[in-house]
């Protein structure tokens, strides 16, 4: 930890004090465009700070960063994060320490410039958020034995947990071209369903979309093709994290999942938050690996280690909010759905990344992968709505009287990101959010 994690600093960027998910602690990564500017620019890189973002280009031109933050600032010129993310981590711990000192209440910069603000800063009311980055490839886990248990024991009720569970992170490949940006609406897919007692299949609207709350974790430098990364250095090619909500048609996904997997339940649409925690700003939030209950096989050991074991973990709470067409129409506010922790995630981010790199599959700058669905021990930590109805036996029921078994048309899903403990200051992830338009 450095100055950038004093929970006393504060900025001169007024709307950074005070209750934000983005205070000068956090500074997260994120790609936009003014909206003066029209859908055909480009957009560049830029840090959320309160309810403003930092132009970093705009700061580079002005000569505010040197050294290895000037390199990293001139590879934020960009319409995504890929080329500072290949740069590694210390360009991003330089350039933050950097832009810590420039938005810091005592800046000499600001102090000689009140009007600073102007030309580096664009309020996020007169911005777009875009993707992050262009993502090569995305690989989703099922990193939760919560989940992975609560949906087993639906399917399978006396074996819900199979063999491989405890030795190996379970994923699949998942598709990078259907991830979209947090606001972007999502079409009800059509898919291919059959009816527990129907003889054969039929085609139309999938009749159970849900959500999934997860984790996504950008790749920095990673790896070349057939070299794997040892555990103890996964955390140098870990850029930062976002939401996700990994969409899911669970009637399509029934059918179609034996014997390769999720396939087309899942690619029609991805919807990642904007904004990229950084390792950096995860610092404060950093614990121990989740402790396997006695029993449990320890680690093959490719992926244990003891700094993995001791500080593996991220503790990130995340909760699911919906509001349903009718309750925006009444003003009602979204309804908390559910709220689970990462640290209780039964494999770390490293492990994950070391699993997926030991069979010499490179990563590659931009990619993402995703922690799979965040569950927790109790029902109200259940991270989607096949969880928490229990496959629609035991429907939610919102405040205007309307009852979900899964997800209706013109339904909202908002997922939220937190991170608080005693001594640091509490950072958030913003907001991943999006709408169900009908089939
Ligand atoms: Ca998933």
């Amino acid at each position: 930890m450095d100055e950038t994690h004093e929970p006393s600093r504060a900025s001169w960027v007024e709307s950074a004090q005070g209750a934000t998910d983005f205070p000068i602690q956090n500074l997260p990564f994120g790609v936009f465009r003014r909206k003066e500017d029209g859908d055909e620019t480009p957009g560049t890189v830029g840090i959320a700070i309160g309810r403003q973002i930092l132009d970093v280009a705009a700061g580079h031109d002005e000569g505010r960063f040197e050294g290895l933050a000037d390199r990293a600032a001139g590879a934020c010129a960009a319409p995504s994060l890929n080329r500072l993310m290949a740069l590694g981590r210390p360009h991003w711990i330089e350039l933050r320490r950097q832009v810590s000192a420039l938005l810091t209440a005592d800046s000499p910069a600001y102090r000689a410039n009140r009007r600073l603000g102007d030309r580096i800063l664009v309020p996020m009311t007169e911005a777009e958020l875009l993707l992050p980055a262009v993502i090569g490839d995305y690989t989703d886990f099922y990193a939760s034995v919560h989940h992975a248990t609560n949906v087993g024991s639906m399917f399978r009720p006396d074996n819900p947990l199979l063999p491989n569970y405890k030795w190996v992170p379970i994923g699949y490949h998942g598709r990078a071209s259907s991830i979209v940006p947090s606001g972007s609406a999502v079409r009800r897919p059509r898919g291919q369903v059959k009816d527990a007692p129907a003889e054969a299949p039929g085609f139309g609207p999938s009749r159970s979309l849900d959500y999934e709350m997860e984790l996504g974790c950008f790749v920095g430098p990673g790896n070349s093709l057939g070299e794997a990364v040892p555990l103890d250095q996964a955390e140098d090619h870990l850029f930062g994290l976002c939401l996700v909500n990994d969409w899911s048609a669970r009637d399509v996904q029934s059918w179609e999942y034996q014997p390769l997997g999720p396939f087309l339940a899942k690619s029609f649409a991805t919807t990642v938050s904007p904004w990229v925690v950084t390792f950096e700003a995860l610092e404060p939030f950093r614990t121990a690996a989740l402790a396997r209950p006695p029993g449990d096989p320890a680690p093959l050991p490719y992926l244990s280690s003891e700094r993995n074991a001791a500080r593996g973990g991220v503790d990130v709470t995340v909760e699911v909010y919906l509001a349903s067409a009718q309750m925006r129409l009444q003003g009602i506010p979204p309804q908390l759905l559910s709220r689970s922790r990462a640290a209780d995630l039964y494999w770390t981010l490293a492990q994950m990344f070391t699993h997926h790199a030991s069979n010499g599959c490179n990563l590659r700058p931009g990619d993402l992968f995703a922690t799979g669905t965040i569950s927790g021990m109790g029902k109200e930590a259940r991270g989607c709505m096949l969880e928490l109805t229990w496959r629609g036996a035991e429907p939610i029921v919102l405040p205007t009287g309307e009852s979900r078994k899964f997800l209706e048309d013109g339904d909202e899903v908002i997922m939220a990101g937190l991170c608080e403990r005693g001594g640091a200051a509490p950072i958030g992830f913003g907001e991943c959010r999006g709408v169900v338009l009908s089939a």
